[in-house]
C-alpha cells in the first residue's frame, strides 16, 4: 500500500521540484553586489534569440535598477554564465549559487517568457529570494515568467546593496 502511494504521490512530487526555480535552501551562496558590474555570460550554443533574451532580461533590471548587467566579460566585472540546456517542459529556469550559474530551459520558446526568466534568475545572483503570490506579484515568485521587475524588487535590492549610483 505504501509503494503505491509512493507511485500515486511520485509524479506530483517530481513536477512540484522540477516547476519550481530550486534554490537548494533559504541561503544564496554565490551573489553579487547589484551595483557592481556583473557579466551574464551566455555559452557558445546560445542562439541569437536565446542572447536576445539575455540582454532583454538585463535590461529590465539596469532601467529599473541602475544596475551594471552586461552581456560582455569588461574588466573587473563578476562573471555568471549563462547555459540553455532541454529540460522537461515543466522547469523554466534556475540559479545553481553554489557555482553561481544560470540556467535556462532551451524549451521555453517564447521570448518574453525566456527574459523574464532570466530577470528572474539573476534576481537570485543578486541576492534576491523567492517572493510567495500570496504576498505580492513580483519578478521573483516561484515559476514566474509574466511578471518583470517591479518596484518593490527594486526596493528590496537596494535594501540588500544600496542604492546603484548613476553613471
Ligand atoms: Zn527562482
Amino acid at each position: 500500500v505504501f509503494v503505491r502511494a509512493l507511485q500515486r504521490v511520485l509524479p506530483f512530487l517530481t513536477a512540484v521540484l522540477t516547476t519550481a526555480c530550486v534554490t537548494p535552501d533559504e541561503t544564496i551562496d554565490i551573489v553579487h553586489d547589484a551595483c557592481q558590474p556583473i557579466a551574464i555570460l551566455a555559452g557558445d550554443g546560445a542562439t541569437d534569440e536565446e542572447r536576445a533574451s539575455a540582454a532583454e532580461g538585463m535590461e529590465m533590471w539596469n532601467a529599473l535598477a541602475g544596475t551594471r548587467l552586461t552581456g560582455v566579460a569588461e574588466a573587473g566585472a563578476a562573471i555568471v554564465p549563462l547555459e540553455f540546456r532541454l529540460a522537461a517542459a515543466a522547469f523554466f529556469g534556475t540559479y545553481d549559487d553554489e557555482t553561481g550559474q544560470i540556467i535556462v530551459n532551451r524549451r521555453l520558446s517564447d521570448a518574453r517568457e525566456r527574459a523574464v526568466t532570466i530577470a528572474h534568475e539573476i534576481g537570485h545572483a543578486m541576492g534576491l529570494i523567492h517572493v510567495d503570490e500570496d504576498v505580492r506579484l513580483s519578478v521573483m515568485n516561484p515559476a514566474n515568467v509574466q511578471i518583470t521587475p517591479t518596484r518593490e524588487d527594486r526596493a528590496v535590492l537596494v535594501a540588500a546593496w544600496g542604492e546603484c549610483p548613476a553613471d
